[in-house]
């Protein structure tokens, strides 16, 4: 039962989560029984980059998929700091996540970390690659450009106000 599943991995750091993650989530969700969404970067927070904590992330992501209805019972999220060693980055997410099959990756550093440590990668098609970015979003939040809002689920945008997200990225930003 628990080998038998097929499982895939798909890492990113979801800073934030936008439809684009939530389309290659559906898509992979057609190819695998189960997901494992894994944060990276979990140590991270509090910067430009990555202004939102791996707790935070959680609840954007468990809230995105909510509504996108998928099934959350075939998601499981996962932080997962990152490490110095890329040649064995692959089998520590493994010490974290359960059994799987699959890689499920664009980048391409990801792409060959999986493939070197002998998993097979499924690699999804772009949407709308240009519009859809969490630098294009966090860049949007700065400018202070609400268009950030049509790239990401609205459960998101609610968490963002809540944690007061766009004060938090301005100031570690050092603007106004
Ligand atoms: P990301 O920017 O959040 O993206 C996650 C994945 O979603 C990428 O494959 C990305 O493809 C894809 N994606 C984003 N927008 C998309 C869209 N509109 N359409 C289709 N696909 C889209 O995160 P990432 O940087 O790839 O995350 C990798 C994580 O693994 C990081 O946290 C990194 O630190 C971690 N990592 C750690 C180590 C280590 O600790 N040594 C080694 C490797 C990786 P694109 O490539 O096209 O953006």
């Amino acid at each position: 039962m628990y080998r038998d599943v097929i499982r895939g991995v798909y890492p990113g750091r979801f800073q934030p989560i936008h439809w684009g993650h939530i389309e290659v989530i559906k898509w992979a969700l057609e190819k695998v029984e189960e997901l494992i969404i894994v944060i990276g970067s979990a140590q991270e927070s509090h910067t430009i980059i990555n202004p939102f904590t791996a707790g935070e992330r959680i609840v954007m992501i468990k809230a995105a998929l909510k509504d996108a209805n998928i099934d959350l019972d075939r998601v499981y999220i996962v932080p997962v700091p990152d490490i110095l060693l890329n040649a064995v980055w692959v089998n520590y997410v493994a010490l974290y996540v359960p059994k799987f099959r699959y890689g499920i990756a664009r980048n391409p550093l990801v792409i060959r970390l999986f493939k070197e440590a002998g998993y097979e990668v499924l690699i999804p098609p772009p949407y709308d690659r240009a519009m859809y970015s969490s630098t294009r979003i966090r860049r949007y939040m700065l400018e202070g450009n609400d268009e950030w809002k049509k790239l990401v689920p609205p459960s998101v945008v609610m968490i963002i106000d809540e944690i007061k997200g766009l004060e938090r990225l301005r100031e570690v930003s050092g603007r106004d």
